[in-house]
């Protein structure tokens, strides 16, 4: 018997165009791109279970990552006129984390070993 079977996460962007609005991650006017994630199970390329979805809002000034409140997401979805508050991200521990300089408090990219702005080796 031959079975093919598979599980494919699927990604796809949602209408969103709520105004302008301050980032809560850098603090500068941006908006948000929302994306809605789910894995399917698939037998011979026919999607026959869906997952829970999942949401997600991208900064677009610092591409910073959120999850979105699932519920936030489905209205957007939906097409519902929201507007997405800063209590409805959930952030993603070690995902687009800052760390800052243990020398002069630079925010830096978690990949650098040293800090750009005074030479300060990162622990
Ligand atoms: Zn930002
Ligand atoms: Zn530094």
């Amino acid at each position: 018997m031959i079975f093919i079977a598979g599980v494919y996460p699927k990604q796809k962007k949602l209408e969103y165009n709520a105004g302008p609005n301050t980032c809560s991650s850098c603090g500068r006017y941006g908006s948000y791109e929302v994306y809605v994630e789910y894995n399917s199970f698939s037998i011979f390329f026919i999607p026959i279970i869906k997952w829970k979805k999942r949401y997600f809002a991208v900064t677009t000034c610092c591409s910073e990552r959120f999850e979105l409140d699932a519920q936030i997401g489905e209205r957007i979805e939906r097409g519902d006129n929201t507007q997405i508050r800063d209590e409805d991200l959930i952030r993603n521990e070690g995902f687009g984390r800052v760390k800052y300089c243990n020398s002069c408090g630079q925010p830096l990219d978690p990949g650098f070993t040293y800090c750009p702005k005074c030479g300060a080796k990162q622990r």
